[in-house]
Parts: C-alpha cells; structure tokens; sequence
C-alpha cells in the first residue's frame, strides 16, 4: 500500500489558505516526508500526521518554500522526547544551515540525525517492502525528484490446489517466490497451477520544481502515479521557462511521454485563486490529471 497526502501544493509564499509545498508518502509501516515548507508541522497536526512514524525525509532542493518548516520539526520532535534517529536527504549545503541554526540558540537534539547529501540520480532508501532513489531536475538551483518503488510481492498460494497437490507447508516460501514443485514421483507442477500473482507492486514519482524537459519523463517512466509541478497555467509559459518551472500542459506532455497512469499537479503560483483551469488545460493533453488538494490523500 503506497499513498501520498499532500500537506502543501503553493509555491513560493502561502496564498488562498494553501502552504507551501510538502507531502507525506505512506506505508503501512512508515511515512516518508518529502519537502518540508513553511508550516508543515501544523498541517502535519492537521492532517494526523504522526511524528513517531517519520524516519526519513527527503528535501528537494534550497528553496524556501520547500525546506523553511525543517527547522521547527526537527526541533518539535526533539521537545516531544524522540530518541529514534532521524535521516535527512537534502542538498549537501543544508547540514551547514542547520549547524548553524543550532549553534546560535544553543540547541542540541536528543535524537540522531543521519544526514545524507543528495549527488545525483542514487538509491537512497531501501528495506524489504520499498525502494526509495532520487533524480535530477531542471531548476534554477540544484534540485531532485524522488522515486518510491514498492517492491515486487510475493506470488498468493491457491491453497485447494496446493492441498490437493499434497505440497507440504515447507515449500511454501519456495511456491511465494515463483518457483515449481517437483513431487515425490517425479511429476512437476507448475508454480501458475498452484499460485496466482500478488498484488501490484506501485510507484510514485515527485518530480519536484523543473522547467520542462522531457527528461524527466524519462527518469519516471511507467510509474503510476507523478507528481509533476505546474507553477502557472498555458498562458504564462514564457515566465515558466525563465524561471525554470512548468505550466500545466508541459506537465501533462512529461506524464504522457512518461506513460504514467496518473497525475497529480501542484505547486501552483500565488497569483491564481481557482485552481479548476490547470485541471483542464492539462486534461486536453492526459486526461487521467488530478489537482494534488492539501488534506487529501491519494492511493497509488
Ligand atoms: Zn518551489
Ligand atoms: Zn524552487
């Protein structure tokens, strides 16, 4: 089970009751936090975001309004009493920002935090159930999108015909995993006779700030769902491109070449109240196009 509730989708300064950007991504087990804007530890409380069950955040780049809320959560989670350590994965210049954060207020966390800096397209993440790596973008400054792969399941065992089979319980990891039985007589049952596929193992792309580039879509391709910005709408694509960000068509080009099977938009400049056109303008390109809303969660 993989799902994203998106805690921020404004860009550069709060506007219209929106925040600046930041995302849970969550597993049964755990949630990853991805970008950390203004204010995220409010809509953390919010949302019911739990602090226990954030191991591991993810910053995309050092603009303000994707890492400013850092600071206080980190601290909040040091006076709520966390021991369990903490991993960051940011930009390597934000470990100095931080220090320096802490070094002038004399503050010091009674947790651990493992800081990692980003480099360039790596797996930064990986335990049985999920893969978590980064990728290059097309900013302004260095910036990263983060790919979260759940990992394949195991096969689900038909248990009628694994009874009638007589395969005995001690084969079954080896039937979970694919592979055939051979019988006491010799006579090999095939592992399709005996299992059927486990559910589909998903994936979620945050494709971060980028000027259009159909690279990116390349660096995303089949996941099933991407988060891809759209700062402005059709009209403004001069502006998107100075300023290395996306309208919404650009965003639904990169799903489309990306053959992702759906898209999520957000970051959305300040300048606009309603939010109904990037839906629509992207929908002429990818039909299969949702607005990332703060406070909803979206399966993946
Ligand atoms: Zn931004
Ligand atoms: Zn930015």
């Amino acid at each position: 089970m993989l799902a994203v509730t998106i805690l921020g989708n404004n860009s550069a300064i709060p506007a219209f009751g929106r925040h600046p950007t930041a995302q849970a991504v969550i597993t049964l087990e755990q949630t990853f936090l991805v970008d950390c804007g203004e204010g995220t530890q409010m809509q953390m409380n919010n949302y019911k975001i739990r602090h226990s069950r954030v191991n591991h955040i993810f910053i995309s780049h050092l603009h303000g309004d994707h890492y400013f809320g850092l600071i206080g959560l980190l601290t909040t989670m040091g006076l709520l009493g966390r021991k369990v350590e903490l991993h960051l994965y940011a930009p390597p210049q934000l470990i100095d920002v931080i220090n320096l954060q802490f070094k002038v207020s004399d503050s010091h966390l009674p947790y651990q935090l493992h800081f990692h800096p980003l480099n360039g397209d790596d797996l930064l993440f990986e335990d049985k159930k999920i893969r978590i790596s980064s990728f290059k973008v097309f900013h302004r400054i260095d910036c990263w999108g983060f790919l979260f792969h759940e990992k394949r399941f195991l096969r689900k065992i038909d248990a009628q015909k694994a009874n009638r089979y007589n395969i005995p319980l001690s084969f079954y990891e080896n039937l979970h995993r694919g592979e055939d039985y051979l019988t006491p007589g010799n006579t090999l049952i095939p592992n399709a006779e005996l299992t059927v596929e486990g559910p589909h193992a998903t994936s979620y792309a945050y494709c971060a700030d980028t000027g259009y580039n159909e690279l990116v879509s390349e660096k995303v391709r089949g996941v099933d769902v991407m988060y891809h910005e759209a700062t402005y709408l059709h009209e403004f694509e001069d502006r998107a491109h100075a300023r290395f960000h996306s309208t919404s068509k650009q965003a639904a080009m990169v799903a489309q070449k990306a053959g992702a099977k759906r898209l999520l938009l957000g970051h959305f400049s300040s300048k606009y109240e309603e939010l109904d056109d990037f839906k629509t303008e992207a929908c002429t390109i990818f039909p299969q196009t949702e607005l990332a809303i703060e406070g909803v969660t979206y399966l993946i």
